[in-house]
């Protein structure tokens, strides 16, 4: 090393100059040609390019090497396997910009990559903490592993987020087409537990408890239903049929009672089905009003003629 103050030659190992105490120089290097000639020098003497420092000549590599990967990037988007590679080395030089992971997590979920992608999203999530939409992306591919806990979890940890209630539909809707409709259930709770006064998920509860003789359960949600949406006569009806099973003969009667009363005017009316009125007679037999239970039946009868 040939010091630039005094002129004088010492050994590479010094970081300072021996004979005049001058800081050791970074060493420059051609970017051309990829020379390091010598501090002594500001333009290489082999091209005339002005000479940088290593560290600079270092950062010029880098960006270089970033706009190739960047090109290579768009020529594959973010659907196809062989951007993972050009990801991860541009993950590699410039860990600080989170896109490229961004980038990668997407890749990997797109790729059916769960567990690889729940990595990335960890990373992220650990880097930016508020940023919600990580841990919903983070739940899909949670809920793609049929991790149902685990994605609500999650999706309900993170404030802002909408998808909780997503989720829990999702998992319920997956749940009901394979036929388990007790395990439903218990997502569709939790989902009124958030909305209770969404009339779509009161729905679901009552047909996934259909068949299960929960009916106390299912009175429950007839009743809300009754009290969110406009008069149904479906819904009295089969209040009704759950008072009947559980032996409250009185109030079933009311329930059938109810739909003659406000049916009466309406064109398709449940007056006119035999249904309403042999259930009814049912109730009147069980309640020893025999004579009118009768009436009821033949009523019934005439109207399935
Ligand atoms: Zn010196
Ligand atoms: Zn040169």
């Amino acid at each position: 090393m040939k010091c630039p103050k005094c002129k004088e030659t010492y050994d590479d190992n010094f970081k300072f100059c021996p004979y005049c105490g001058e800081e050791k120089p970074e060493p420059k290097i051609c970017p051309t040609c990829e020379m390091d000639p010598s501090t002594e020098f500001n333009f290489c003497p082999e091209c005339g390019t002005e000479l940088v420092s290593k560290s600079q000549w270092e950062e010029l590599k880098r960006k270089e090497e970033l706009n190739k990967l960047n090109e290579q990037l768009k020529k594959y988007d973010l659907l196809d396997e062989k951007s993972l590679k050009y990801l991860d080395k541009a993950i590699e030089l410039e860990p600080e910009n989170i896109r490229y992971l961004e980038d990668k997590a997407y890749l990997l979920r797109y790729l059916g990559r769960y567990e690889e992608a729940i990595e990335c999203y960890d990373k992220l999530i650990e880097l930016e903490p508020k940023e919600y939409f990580h841990k919903d992306y983070k739940g899909d591919c949670l809920y793609a592993l049929k991790k149902y806990e685990e994605t609500l979890d999650i999706s309900y940890g993170s404030e802002g987020s909408l998808n909780g209630g997503f989720f829990l539909e999702k998992i319920a809707m997956e749940l009901i087409t394979t036929n388990q409709e007790e395990e439903a259930i218990k997502y569709i709770e939790k989902y009124i537990e958030l909305n209770p006064n969404d009339a779509f998920r009161w729905k679901m509860k009552v047909s996934c408890l259909s068949g299960l003789q929960r009916y106390e359960e299912e009175i429950e949600c007839y009743d809300k239903l009754i009290e969110l949406q406009h008069y149904d006569p479906i819904y009295w009806i089969r209040k009704g049929d759950c008072l009947y099973a559980l032996k409250k003969y009185e109030e079933a009667l009311n329930c059938y009672d109810e739909v003659i009363e406000q049916d009466k005017e309406n064109e398709d009316s449940w007056i006119k089905t035999s249904i309403l009125w042999t259930n009814k007679g049912k109730c009147l037999e069980k309640l020893g009003r025999d004579e009118e239970a009768k009436e009821c039946y033949e009523k019934a009868k005439s109207l399935k003629d």
